[in-house]
Formats: structure tokens, C-alpha cells, sequence
């Protein structure tokens, strides 16, 4: 499907009842540069043979144009699986983070993979160039990539179609997040789920989600919660499913992590239970 000028993707509808859970309206692998001339690839996929075949496909309906390189965003399985086979089809360099380039070498042999550097700029094909930003926050390891014609942002998995992400530094994830506002994107093409052509107000979401759940915590702990199952009972809805309650904790974990780092809020020894 063509997104916008230049830019292409082929999304990939996940089975609902196993993957599809966590990944919330499928995922995209995007095609950006000019057909006829050269494009990269940004991502690629699980590692199953459907998902890989079908980016092949629509490399091959795009006329084949030669693929200048692979761009990573971040080194989850859904995002490198596919990786080995596209590379060895496509005989294009990987380019990664640098924090995840040992991996992708190892995995692909020395030589294929370059690492990229903060702000570097990648031409794409057809007079495009990417801005490369480092955003670390859902991942060490995690890139995004800026376009300035036409205002792209290619989010990975900091930004999703259609749910808030996880995040495992909250700390670097709302530096990261205050990054991509500063670029004022319009459209945002996201790791999974739609795109999103509201940008800068889905950006103004995210952050001001983060911020009211981070002063729903401190108030939690303010009015006296100490274990994290506490808080969660005082900022999460009482009737919680199980499997979103564990989320939960983690995300208030995760808000407890940046606080303890910002001297906001203190850790004291923590208590131990019998695991049997
Ligand atoms: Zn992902």
C-alpha cells in the first residue's frame, strides 16, 4: 500500500488469539525511496516464512528496485526475525544501533552490519533522506527515523497505530518521546497498527498520558500505598482483568524506577516471601 510519496508499506495482519494480543492492528514493514531507483526496508518481521515471503512479495510488486540498506529500529524479535533470509535475498547492508550491532554481526557474518550514529542522515532513494534519532526508552537499542519531506517519523515501537507501548526506562522513554515532538511530525508510521496522521497531537497523548499516570502514583504513594500492588489498586480500575493487572504492575514499576532515579520517591528494603 503507498502511504505517502516515496513511502510504501506492506502490513501484516497477525493471528488475534496468539501474537496479535500484543501487537494490536498487525505490522507494518515499510518500502521508502523511489521504485524505479533504489529504496531501503524498515524492519523485517517476525521470523516466520509467511511474514517474510510476503515482504518479498511486495518487494517484487514494487518491480524490485535494489535495496540500498535494511533499517532496524530495535533488536525485538519481531522487528530482526526476518532479517537473515531478506538480507541474504536482498544482498544489502543492515544498519543498526550500535548497542545492537554485536548481535546482527554475529547472526549475519562480519561486514553486513554498520552501525549508525546519532543524527546521522541516510539517503533513502529518490531524493529522501532519513534523520537518524537515537531513542532509547521501549528499547536500549532503540532508532527512529525522521524524513523531513513530508514530515515522517518511522516510530518502531515508541509510538503505536493503535495502543500505548511498553516501556522498560520510562526516564529515557519520555526524553525520547520529547525528541520526536521536537521534529513536529505530521504523519507517523508506526512498528504496528495504523498510521497516524494526527502526529504531533498522538505525540501530546503519549506524553500527557505518561505525565497524568506519573502524578497519579505519586499520589498513591503520598497517600501511603508502598507495594506496587497497592498503587496499582488506587490507579488502576478495581476490576482489572488478570493479564492486564500484571501489565499494570509492571507499568507502575517502570514509574517507580524513574521516580527512585529522580530522588522523588525512596526505595526501602524491600520485603521476602517464601516461594513454595
Ligand atoms: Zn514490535
Amino acid at each position: 500500500m503507498q502511504i505517502a510519496e516515496h513511502i510504501y508499506s506492506t502490513h501484516i495482519v497477525e493471528d488475534q488469539s496468539t501474537f496479535g494480543a500484543m501487537h494490536p492492528g498487525g505490522t507494518q514493514i515499510y518500502f521508502v525511496g523511489d521504485p524505479n531507483d533504489n529504496m531501503v526496508i524498515v524492519d523485517t518481521g517476525e521470523p516466520y516464512r509467511a511474514w517474510t515471503k510476503q515482504i518479498l512479495d511486495y518487494h517484487a510488486e514494487l518491480g524490485k528496485p535494489r535495496i540500498s540498506s535494511i533499517l532496524i529500529t530495535h533488536g525485538h524479535g519481531d522487528h530482526i526475525g526476518g532479517l537473515d533470509r531478506l538480507q541474504q535475498v536482498l544482498d544489502c547492508p543492515v544498519r543498526c544501533h550500535p548497542k545492537l550491532e554485536p548481535l546482527l554481526t554475529q547472526r549475519l557474518g562480519a561486514g553486513c552490519v554498520q552501525k549508525l550514529g546519532s543524527r546521522e542522515t541516510v539517503a533513502t532513494g529518490g531524493g529522501n533522506i532519513f534523520r537518524v534519532l537515537f531513542t532509547p526508552g521501549h528499547e536500549d537499542d532503540h532508532v527512529a527515523y525522521y524524513m523531513a519531506k513530508g514530515r515522517v517519523l518511522f516510530s518502531g515501537d515508541t509510538i503505536l497505530g493503535n495502543s500505548s507501548s511498553s516501556v522498560r526506562n520510562l526516564k529515557q522513554y519520555m526524553s525520547s518521546l520529547d525528541l520526536m515532538a521536537r521534529q513536529r511530525p505530521d504523519l507517523i508510521c508506526p512498528g504496528h497498527g495504523q498510521i497516524i496522521q494526527n502526529a504531533t497531537q498522538r505525540l501530546q497523548w503519549y506524553i500527557g498520558h505518561r505525565q497524568q499516570r506519573e502524578e497519579q502514583v505519586i499520589a498513591a504513594v503520598e497517600a501511603g500505598a508502598k507495594a506496587v500492588d497497592e498503587i496499582v489498586g488506587r490507579v488502576y480500575p478495581r476490576n482489572l482483568r488478570k493479564n492486564l493487572r500484571e501489565a499494570a504492575a509492571r507499568n507502575v514499576r517502570t514509574h517507580l524506577a524513574k521516580l527512585t532515579e529522580e530522588k522523588r520517591v525512596v526505595e526501602n528494603s524491600a520485603s521476602y516471601y517464601s516461594a513454595s
